[in-house]
C-alpha cells in the first residue's frame, strides 16, 4: 500500500494548484483524477473559461512555482468598469469604473485561459519528484480513523494518507463519502463561456455589462491574430442560453453586438461556446476526520466578480499555513477544526453577497431594473463605499 503525506483526490486548477504548494513545501503527495488534463484549447473537452486571479493569488502561486510559468501568458486587469444597460434600449445608462491605481500601485489581477493553466501546471508537477501524478486514476473509497485515511483507487490500489485533500468538484466524491451535506441554490440560469477579438482595445478594462438574465463580462486576454481579445462570460436563463449556444455564428456575433451595447465594436466569435450551469452551493462543513474540502467541493458560486478559483486559493492558503506552522499534526483533529473554522465563515460571507449580485442582475422587470441603476449611482458614486468594494475584491477582507 502507497503511503503519503496528503493524497488530493481531483486534479482541476484547484487541485493542481494543490500538489504543486504542497509539493514544493516538501510533502509526499498523490493526485489522482478519472480525466486526464485537457491541455491544449482546440482538443476536445477543453476548458474554454478564463480564471481572473485577484492580486494575492500571486503570492500563492509564486509560493507554488507556478507564477514564473504563468506570467508571460497573463493579460493584466487594471480597471473594472460596471455598466447598466437596463433601459428600454441595450445602452450603457450608468458606467462606474474601478481603477486598481485608487488602492494599490498594481493591478487588480491577472487573467489566464483554464486550460493554459492547466498545461504550466502538469509540467510544473514533473519537476516535481515527490508529487505523484495519476491521471486516468480516481478515489473511490474513504475509510477514515483518527491517524490516519484509507482510500481506495479506481485501479484497485488502496492508499494511506495523513491527509486527504478533497479537490473534485461540486459533486465531491470524497465528500459524500464522509457525510457531509451541502446546501445548494438553482437559478435556472447558464453562463456561455467564449472568446472574442474586437476592434476596439480593451485597455487592461475588464467590463461587466448588466441588463437582465445575468451580467455580460468581458476580461481582457493577450492579442490574438494582432486583434484585441477578451474572454466572455454571458449569463443567461437556462433557455436563452441554450439558444444563443446554438445560433450560427453570424447570428450570435449580431446578439453579442446588441447584448455588449456595441461599446467594442463588433465582436467577433475566436472560439467555440461552452455551456456552464450556475448554482450556489456550500458544503455544512469544511472538514471531517482526516478529511479537508477546497474549492468546488466546498463552495460553487455564480461567476461574478471572479470570486470561485479565488476563494479556492484562500482554502489553499488557510491549509498551507496551518500544514506548516505543525508538519507533525498535518491532518489532525485540531488542524483540520481550525481549517473549518477559519473558512467557513467567510466562504458562506462572499457566498451570500454573490447569490445577492446575481439576483440582481437576473432580474427583467423594468421598474427593478430602473432600481438596479439607481443602486448602481448611488453606491459607486461614494468614494468611501467604492473603496471598500474595491479592497473586497482585492481579497482584503479574506482570512487564513
Ligand atoms: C463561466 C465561469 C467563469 C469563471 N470565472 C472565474 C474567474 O474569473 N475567477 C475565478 O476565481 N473563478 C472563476 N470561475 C470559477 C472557477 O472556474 C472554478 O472555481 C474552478 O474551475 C473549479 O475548479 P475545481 O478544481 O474546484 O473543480 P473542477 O475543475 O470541476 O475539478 C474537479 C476535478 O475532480 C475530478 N474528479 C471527479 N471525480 C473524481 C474522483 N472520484 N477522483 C478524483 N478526481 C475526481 C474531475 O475529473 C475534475 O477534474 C468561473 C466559473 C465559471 C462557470
Amino acid at each position: 500500500m502507497a503511503d503519503v503525506d496528503i493524497l488530493i483526490s481531483g486534479g482541476g486548477v484547484a487541485g493542481l494548484t494543490a500538489a504543486a504548494l504542497f509539493g514544493r513545501h516538501g510533502f509526499s503527495v498523490l493526485l489522482c483524477d478519472p480525466a486526464p488534463p485537457v491541455t491544449e484549447a482546440e482538443d476536445a473537452g477543453s476548458d474554454l473559461r478564463t480564471t481572473a486571479f485577484l492580486q494575492p493569488a500571486r503570492d500563492l502561486l509564486e509560493d507554488a512555482g507556478l507564477w514564473g510559468r504563468l506570467s508571460a501568458h497573463a493579460a493584466p486587469l487594471q480597471i473594472m468598469r460596471i455598466v447598466d444597460a437596463g433601459g428600454e434600449l441595450a445602452e450603457p445608462r450608468v458606467t462606474r469604473d474601478f481603477n486598481a491605481a485608487d488602492i494599490s500601485s498594481g493591478p487588480f489581477g491577472w487573467n489566464l485561459p483554464n486550460w493554459l493553466l492547466r498545461r504550466e501546471m502538469v509540467a510544473r508537477l514533473a519537476d516535481l519528484p515527490n508529487v505523484d501524478f495519476r491521471p486516468g486514476t480516481g478515489t473511490r473509497t474513504l475509510l477514515t480513523r483518527e491517524r490516519e485515511a484509507l482510500v481506495g483507487l479506481t485501479d484497485g490500489t488502496r492508499v494511506r494518507a495523513r491527509l486527504v485533500i478533497a479537490a473534485d468538484g461540486r459533486n465531491s466524491p470524497m465528500r459524500t463519502a464522509a457525510g457531509i451535506e451541502v446546501k445548494t441554490t438553482r437559478y435556472g440560469q447558464k453562463a456561455l463561456a467564449f472568446a472574442v477579438t474586437h476592434p476596439i482595445p480593451h485597455d487592461n478594462v475588464s467590463t461587466e455589462i448588466h441588463r437582465s438574465g445575468g451580467p455580460f463580462t468581458l476580461v481582457p486576454l493577450p492579442d490574438r491574430d494582432d486583434m484585441p481579445c477578451s474572454a466572455v462570460v454571458w449569463m443567461e436563463d437556462g433557455p436563452e442560453a441554450l439558444r444563443l449556444s446554438q445560433l450560427a455564428t453570424a447570428e450570435f456575433e449580431a446578439a453579442m453586438m446588441d447584448r455588449s451595447c456595441g461599446l467594442f465594436g463588433p465582436l467577433r466569435l475566436a472560439t467555440r461556446r461552452t455551456l456552464w450551469p450556475i448554482i450556489t452551493q456550500v458544503a455544512d462543513r469544511m472538514s471531517a476526520e482526516r478529511l479537508a474540502l477546497i474549492a468546488e467541493a466546498a463552495h460553487v458560486v455564480p461567476p461574478i466578480g471572479a470570486q470561485g478559483l479565488n476563494m479556492s486559493l484562500g482554502d489553499l492558503r488557510c491549509l498551507r499555513d496551518l500544514a506548516l506552522a505543525s508538519p507533525d499534526t498535518l491532518g489532525s483533529r485540531e488542524m483540520l477544526d481550525t481549517y473549518h473554522r477559519r473558512r467557513h465563515t467567510e466562504v458562506v460571507t462572499r457566498a451570500t453577497g454573490i447569490d445577492a449580485l446575481n439576483r440582481a442582475s437576473q432580474i427583467s422587470a423594468q421598474p427593478l431594473r430602473d432600481l438596479r441603476a439607481a443602486g448602481l449611482s448611488a453606491l459607486y458614486g461614494a468614494a468611501p463605499v467604492r473603496k471598500m468594494l474595491m479592497q473586497m475584491g482585492l481579497g482584503a477582507t479574506a482570512k487564513g
